[in-house]
């Protein structure tokens, strides 16, 4: 369910115009829309507004409706405008700032007016439903060097159904969030006194990562991948050749001088993989030559936009890079494309869309000058595109600096459109590192380079397989695959014990739960952990030599013998469900 987000638009004016009603010193600030509704920022003279507030200033908000103003669309010119907004000056500032002369307001009641453009709504009284959801510090135009606002953020409707709806939504997505799948199921961390935005792995976020990690790795292998590992560091000079220096330093960490060197934490693998490219002379029965890494990367993200594990200044990333001839081009994307699929395939994630990523002509500064470059490397991405029949779309400016790419994009929890895989094809890293090969007919050429992401960051691609599975993982990934509960602790810890040895001979990830607990809280235990199975140990059990097992989510429990259970267990996970 979506908002309307015209409605919402009129709703923030609303509000601004019932603030202005309760306080009358309050300044108006802007107004913002968003997927969760409206928002307006305010500098409130007397006190700071709350949440207690807020019954207040709805009662005014429905005021306001009940009095049937008429709205008007119109335009001023800035010098009128200015006159009679003269008293708000953060109004005045985003008047000053727009580059045209007329400017597009709204009016309604006596006296209230806004920057707005034509909402095509008449009456106020079209908001049948309206709720405030919280209030928060705001730094004028976002940045931290201005002043702090209040924003208050809220939410409109044409009906009192679609508010509820649209609540519950709401409160779906509070489950989905892998920010609290990932706190309730013990799968990761951050602290402070480590640093912000460096994910801590716990023991169960790092069983998914190594299942994850493994999986993408011998996938890589069977497609011909020379796996290797590189340094973490690079130094100034490999980014000054590379053209990151120039193009890309404001995401990259600061550098660190030592012993007449000057150090970077990487940001990618790239140079590093062209030094493996040419760490011995290569031919064309080289060609392709597929390289892959499981990299850690450091990249600056702005403190402000660090969320979870989607974004981060430490990151893990399986990247791989293809040095190929220029006729492998198009053979090389499209077994990329088929790696990026079947992985989707194996995790179940949905692609939300596939973008062609083209530069920006017009802008020299974020993207390397070489026109003919640019359009060479565009028509072949293309071309591969239409051979797959890939439904894509094109967008401009979102290119690489060295080259155009294809995006695969997942939706978020939150509504917002992530870019997790890339295919890159790039002209110009191979030039800048003097790459050659030995062609056929005896001539020393130049290869072309492809950059394969497959599942993106392994952060990325855990927080969105969090959100869209809920946590409730496959077997095959599940941190816990089996809990084995001890009816008597005591009496049942031998045979549980070896219950879980002989498991874990299997490779199979076991927990045995010898907590004091009462046998029901370590039944809910395991199942708000979603462990898949769990195991009840008790007197018939070690009587029998039998174990009793039940799935996550299923009723009935089984009493079966240890290597029947073992091997459901394997099947299942060698399945990858
Ligand atoms: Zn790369």
């Amino acid at each position: 369910m979506e908002i309307n987000k015209n409605l919402n638009k009129l709703a923030s004016l609303l509000l601004a115009k019932s603030i202005k009603d309760l306080y009358p010193d309050a300044l108006l600030g802007e107004s913002k829309i968003n997927e969760d509704g409206f928002a307006y920022s305010f500098k409130f003279n007397e006190k700071n507004i709350g949440a207690n507030d807020f019954n207040k200033i709805k009662k005014q908000m429905q005021k306001n409706i009940d009095r049937a103003y008429a709205i008007k669309y119109e335009s001023m010119s800035k010098d009128e405008l200015l006159k009679v907004i003269a008293n708000d000056k953060y109004k005045c500032e985003l008047i000053n700032d727009s580059k045209e002369d007329s400017i597009s307001v709204c009016k309604f009641g006596s006296d209230f007016i806004d920057l707005c453009e034509n909402l095509k709504i008449e009456k106020l009284s079209s908001i049948k439903a309206i709720d405030l959801v919280n209030v928060s510090g705001y730094y004028w135009k976002g940045s931290s060097e201005n002043e702090q606002l209040l924003m208050i953020h809220g939410m409109a409707f044409e009906s009192s159904n679609a508010l509820e709806e649209f609540k519950k939504q709401l409160a779906e997505h509070a489950e989905r969030d892998h920010r609290k799948i990932g706190k309730d199921l013990e799968i990761f961390t951050f602290d402070d006194i480590i640093g912000q935005g460096l994910p801590i792995w716990l023991p169960n976020g790092e069983a998914i990562k190594y299942e994850i990690e493994s999986y993408v790795l011998k996938t890589l292998r069977f497609n011909n991948y020379h796996i290797v590992s590189t340094p973490v560091l690079g130094s100034k000079r490999l980014y000054e050749t590379s053209g990151h220096w120039d193009h890309y330093r404001e995401n990259m960490f600061s550098p660190v001088e030592i012993d007449n060197e000057t150090l970077v934490l990487r940001p990618m693998t790239c140079p590093h993989h062209l030094t493996v490219y040419k760490s011995s002379p290569k031919s064309y029965r080289d060609l392709p030559y597929r390289i892959g890494e499981l990299a850690v990367l450091h990249r600056y993200e702005a403190s402000g936009g660090l969320i979870g594990l989607e974004r981060v200044r430490q990151l893990q990333l399986i990247d791989t890079h293809t040095i190929c001839s220029p006729d492998q081009v198009k053979a090389e994307i499209k077994n990329c494309y088929k790696i990026i699929k079947e992985m989707y395939a194996t995790f179940g994630i949905a692609i939300h869309a596939i973008d062609l990523s083209l530069h920006d002509p017009k802008n020299k500064e974020k993207f390397f000058d070489n026109p003919k470059m640019w359009k060479d490397a565009e028509k072949q991405l293309r071309s591969a595109l239409k051979t797959l029949k890939v439904d894509y779309r094109e967008v401009v400016g979102e290119a690489a600096f060295y080259g155009p790419k294809i995006d695969f994009q997942v939706k978020t929890n939150l509504g917002k459109i992530i870019t997790v895989s890339t295919i890159q094809l790039d002209f110009l890293l191979p030039e800048r590192f003097k790459l050659q090969y030995k062609d056929s007919d005896g001539q020393i050429k130049q290869p072309i380079m492809i950059h394969l992401g497959t599942i993106g960051t392994l952060e990325r691609w855990i927080s969105v397989l969090l959100e869209q599975t809920k946590g409730i993982l496959p077997l095959w990934l599940s941190p816990n695959q089996v809990d084995i509960i001890l009816v008597d602790n005591n009496k049942h810890k031998k045979y549980g014990e070896k219950i879980a040895l002989a498991l874990r001979k299997h490779g199979i990830r076991v927990y045995v739960d010898n907590s004091d607990e009462r046998l029901s809280k370590k039944i809910f235990y395991a199942q708000t952990h979603k462990i898949p199975y769990q195991i009840v140990i008790g007197d018939n059990e070690v009587e029998n030599k039998t174990i009793s097992y039940r799935e996550y989510g299923k009723q009935e429990s089984n009493n079966i013998k240890l290597p029947a259970f073992i091997k459901i267990l394997k099947n299942r996970i060698k399945a990858k469900n």
